[in-house]
């Protein structure tokens, strides 16, 4: 759902949970020292290693609802039953540069249609890999895991809805097809 315009350059990765958006956005993140990363809301806990304000906030479903009554989040879905994502508005006064958005695919389909940017679609290169990373990854119940992957299935049919198809096979080759991707749009825009 969205709530507002913004007239920054946004920089989208989207992809299933596991495909390896966050790690890529760290590469992406390094190599455009201006850009800057839409940090979310959500509701769902916070896994270990994961800091309140650097990879979300974390807030209470009370506190998420207050946000969205306030006209806070620039879009927001519940990406999983139970388990709300927004991404904060932000202001041309608040961020200079380019705006990078890990957001699932729904919301970044919302995004792209109505306030534009460049969405870059992060494929795991198989389900059964996606499910490895996501079990060596070790932050999912039994439970929350086969949530992802449901999803998953389901998300993997958007793949080419966007502006780019990356697959993220060796981690070094997806990054830096990711990072040459974005630097065109950004030099072209
Ligand atoms: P997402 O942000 O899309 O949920 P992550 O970046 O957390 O995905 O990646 C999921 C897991 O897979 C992490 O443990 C990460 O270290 C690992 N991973 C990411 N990319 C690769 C890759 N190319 N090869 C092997 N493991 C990877
Ligand atoms: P995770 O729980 O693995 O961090 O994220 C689950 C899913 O929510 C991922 O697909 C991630 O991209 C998505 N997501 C994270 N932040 C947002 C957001 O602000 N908005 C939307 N729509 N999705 C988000």
């Amino acid at each position: 759902m969205l709530l507002s315009m913004s007239r920054q350059k946004i920089v989208g990765l989207t992809a299933p949970s596991g495909a390896g958006k966050s790690s890529i956005a760290r590469r992406v993140l390094d190599a455009f020292p201006g850009m800057h990363l839409a940090v979310s809301v959500t509701t769902r806990a916070p896994r270990p290693h994961e800091e309140h304000g650097k990879d979300y906030f974390f807030v209470s479903l009370p506190e998420f609802e207050r946000l969205l009554a306030e006209g806070a989040l620039l879009e927001y879905e519940e990406v999983y039953p139970g388990c709300f994502y927004g991404t904060p508005q932000f202001t041309s006064e608040e961020v200079n540069g380019p705006v990078l958005l890990d957001i699932d695919v729904k919301g970044a389909a919302n995004v792209r249609a109505t306030i534009g940017g460049f969405f870059i679609f992060v494929a795991p290169p198989s389900e059964a890999e996606l499910e490895r990373r996501l079990r060596e990854r070790g932050t999912e119940t039994e439970q929350t895991l086969l949530t992802r992957l449901k999803r998953a299935k389901k998300e993997l049919a958007y793949a080419d809805q966007f502006d780019a198809l990356v697959v993220n096979d060796s981690l070094d080759e997806a990054a830096d097809e990711a990072i040459s991707l974005i630097a065109s749009y950004l030099q072209h825009e």
